[in-house]
This record gives structure tokens, sequence and C-alpha cells, in this order.
């Protein structure tokens, strides 16, 4: 093993002693990638501390949380599901369909910059404690490969060596539950698209009933046991845009991982070098990314914490305070001085927050589950005939709710008789013809109603508007809507 916890199969040059010297982490390249393009896997020491318990906590949540939200229903529908060929999503109660599409902007840009507004705060806390892929590689794969193949270290002294039946046995027990848990998470990821006991028939059916569903699950099955069996940090480092905009998000003042140069600095492996740093490489070794905390704020990092229990429990060892790798800001660690909450970048990105959140908030819950279009034949607005002038609707009525509704047309108190002012302030008399008066609709179903308006051509002096509801008979919910009537 080298100092560096990795395989490291290239090693940059040797010493003195011949050996061959453990390349570095160093700002100009990627640790994970060898100078040829080759991969530089990584085996990351094992580590404890408190930042682990917490970590585990949150994980242990959040993994309950990514599996049963699927399982859990409001009002008959899941609470989270994302229907792509009905093109529905239900959100936590909220069912929205295409027409509600627009709402999409602000729930994307107001979670967007929820994420940049955290991280102006803490970094990239998401990256390290909620992002699944963490909590699925680090609470689950990367549990069980310690079980099966030991520590980081053991790890990397098995890989080096020969292809032993030990080697071996482990190797195969590890990626078949690899495998196994990459299937179960693929159905998990799905469960969210497709409904849990569609989702059950297909897994019990034979792959040719339901093509589409079994190509998906292969497909993520596949993509899932690749990332989490090979890619890894990869994913972070090289697909994940969030990481690659961090540095952007991030200012002097935002409380990320990182060491404390103005104590730790001169390093040294003797405890009278000048600084703290004994130069143990504890935190190089522990880090997932490969990269080494000490040469400043890097991408690469993702805010695990790894290596700051690793550094605590070096500097409990040498009887020296903890806290050379911490949380704190650039500026707390060149000054110590207090960090301010209050900088145009944390206003900003709360006041973009609000706004999306607002918005979406606002106009989402003004949405009546009884959805009603008017939607007008082409041509001319009216016809007349004998004596009367008659004006077509058709009202495109849309159940946006999660139960049937039996949905009637009421135009007046006295049916087939609605009284009105003209613009002069005359009375008007309005017939309506309603064929369909009467209508069942399930549960995000919609439907075409005809709807037919006439008045004596002499009543008319002008266009005007007339209200006809809607009425869902199985909940009292009433929706009054408004028809333009035209005429010569
Ligand atoms: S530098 Fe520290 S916090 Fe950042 S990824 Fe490496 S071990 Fe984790
Ligand atoms: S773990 Fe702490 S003491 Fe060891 S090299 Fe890293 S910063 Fe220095």
């Amino acid at each position: 093993m080298n100092e560096t916890g990795m395989e490291n199969r290239k090693p940059a040059g040797g010493t003195r002693t011949g050996r061959p010297r453990a390349r570095r982490p160093d700002l100009e390249t990627l640790y994970t990638i060898n100078e040829d393009g080759s991969r530089n896997f990584l085996h990351p020491a094992d580590v404890h501390g408190k930042w682990q318990v917490r970590k585990n906590i949150v994980w242990a949540l959040l993994l309950a949380f990514y599996v049963l939200l699927p399982w859990i229903t409001i009002q008959g529908a899941p609470a989270v599901h994302i229907d792509i060929p009905g093109r529905v999503a239900h959100l936590f109660g909220f069912v929205f369909t295409s027409q509600d599409f627009y709402l999409v902007f602000f729930l994307i840009s107001g979670m967007g910059f929820a994420l940049f507004f955290v991280t102006s705060l803490w970094g990239r806390v998401w990256c390290g404690y909620a992002c699944p892929q963490t909590v699925f590689l680090e609470g689950v794969f990367r549990r069980i490969e310690r079980w099966i193949e030991g520590p980081g270290e053991r790890r990397i002294r098995r890989n080096q060596g020969p292809l032993t039946l030990d080697r071996f046995w482990r190797k195969a027990v590890k990626l078949s539950i690899f495998l196994a848990l990459a299937y179960v998470t693929a159905h998990v990821f799905l469960s969210y698209f497709i409904p849990v006991k569609e989702l059950l028939e297909v897994v019990r059916s034979r792959p040719g009933a339901h093509p589409t569903a079994f190509f998906w699950s292969m497909f993520w099955t596949a993509v899932l046991f690749f990332d989490f069996t090979w890619f890894r940090e990869q994913t972070c480092l090289i697909i994940c845009p969030y990481g690659r905009l961090q540095s952007t998000l991030v200012d002097a003042d935002t409380i990320t991982i990182g060491y404390d140069r103005q104590r730790g600095e001169p390093r040294g492996r003797k405890l009278d070098s000048g600084g703290d740093c004994v130069d143990c490489f504890r935190c190089v070794a522990v880090c997932p990314t490969g990269i080494d905390i000490r040469n400043g704020v890097q991408m690469e990092c993702v805010g695990c914490t790894n290596c700051i229990d690793a550094c605590d429990a070096i500097m409990e060892k040498v009887d020296k305070p903890k806290g050379l790798i911490r949380y704190d800001s650039e500026r707390g660690f060149e000054t110590g001085k207090r960090r301010s909450l209050l900088r145009p970048r944390f206003a900003i990105y709360l006041v973009l927050l609000l706004i999306g959140a607002s918005v979406f908030t606002a106009v989402a819950s003004r949405r009546t589950p009884l959805e009603v279009t008017l939607l007008r034949p082409q041509g001319l607005p009216f016809r007349i005939h004998d004596g009367r002038i008659e004006n077509q609707y058709t009202l495109h009525v849309q159940n946006k709710s999660t139960r049937e509704m039996i949905v009637l047309v009421e135009t007046t108190e006295d049916p087939g008789m609605q009284a009105l002012e003209d613009a002069s302030g005359d009375p008007v008399h309005i017939d309506y013809v309603v064929p369909r008066a009467r209508l069942a609709l399930p549960s995000l179903g919609d439907s075409k109603i005809p709807l037919f308006a006439t008045m004596a051509r002499t009543d008319f002096s002008a266009p005007f508007e007339h209200t006809i509801v809607l009425v869902d008979s199985l909940t009292g919910v009433r929706r009054e809507f408004r028809l333009p009537f035209r005429g010569p």
C-alpha cells in the first residue's frame, strides 16, 4: 500500500532506496486518472469519528426516505410519482398535468436557487450528506465492500497480489451482491415513474409481457452496477455539473472543509517541525476523491468530512488540539475573524429562491381539481337561425384530482334559462342546450362538453358574458365559468 491509500499503478519516479515513489495529489492533474488516461482506482481508508456518526444517521434516514417515498400514498396517489407517458406528476398531494408544465420552471428554478443558497452558506454539504450517489455509494455499496474484502489497505494489497482462491471468492460474492443491489436500486428509481404495484407486476412477469419496463429496469441496473462498482467518484468529478459550478457559488465567507495552513505549516513528520501537521497523509488516504485538502479548496472535494475525522484522530494521538482540518470559511482560516452571513451573494440567492418558491406555491395552491377550458369552434363565433342568435361552445373539462368526479353543468337556477342584463342594462334571456349535462370523469380523466346558447336576435345589442357553473356532485366543488356571447 502507498501512503495515499490508492492502488496508484503508475508511480512517478523512484526513491533513493529504489522503491517506486507514490504519485501524490496535486493541483495540476486529476489524481484518479493516470498520465496515460487509465484509472487510478481509489480504496479510501476506513475512518471513524463524530462526523461519520452524523453522516450514518443522515444516510439511514435518507435511504428510508428514498426507498419508501413511492410507497406512501396521499389522497390515493403516490406521494411522488412522475407518469411520463401520461404527462402527469403527483407531488405530495398536488397533481400536475401537461398544462401545468410552466410551473416546472418555477419548481426547478426554486430548487436550483435553494441549492445555490445552501452552497453559498455551507459549500458542498449536499454532496457529502444527501446526494443519492453519496448515500448509496458510501452508505451501502462501499460498506458491503468493506465487510467482504476488508479495509482499504487490505483491499489494495489483495488487488496487487496474485489471483488466489480467497481473492476470487470475495470478488465473486461482492460483485453478485452489488448486481443484486443495483437491480433493487434501479427498481427504487423506477418506482418514481411506474406505480409500485405495476412495478411489482413487471418484476413477476416474463420480460416479453412488459418489454419497455423490462428494458428500463435492465438499463438502470447496468448503469448503477457500473457506477457503484467501478465508476464511483468519477461521476462526481466528471459527470456532475454541480461540482463544476461550485467555485462560482462560494466566496471567502462560505463555510467549507479546509486545512488551517496557519496552524499546520511548516508541516513535518517530526513533532517539533514547527506546524501542527505531522504530514502523516492520513487525510489523503481517507479521501474518496483522492485529493490533498492541504493544497486548498478544490473542485474535487465533495465535502464528505472524512479528512476532518482522520486528522482529528491524529491530533488526538500527537496531543494537539483538534480542528486542524475543519469546517470554516476562507476568511476564518486566514484571519480567525467571525464570518458574516449578510453578504450580497447570500441575499441574491435567498431572494431568487423565495421568488421561485412563492410563485410555485401561490400558483399551485390556486389550481382547482376541476379544470375547464373553452374551445371555440373555427369560423364565425355565432350563427343566426329562426330569428335567434346561436353561440356554440366546447368545454374541455379535466379532473385533476385522484378520485372520480360526477360533473353537472348548471346553466341557471331555473334550468334552460338565465336572466342577464345586456350592455344597456336591459334584461336579456338565454336558452341553453347541453347535450351532456352530467358527466362521469375518472381520476385525471378529461372530456369535452358541447354547449349551445341562444337568444332572440331582437334582444341582442352588444357582446356580453354569461356564466355557467360546473359542479362536482360528489364533493360539491363548484367552478364558475364565464362564456362570451357574440352576435352580429
Ligand atoms: S478533501 Fe476531505 S472533505 Fe473533501 S472529499 Fe476529500 S476527504 Fe472529503
Ligand atoms: S491528517 Fe492532519 S496531520 Fe495528517 S497530513 Fe493530514 S492535515 Fe497533516
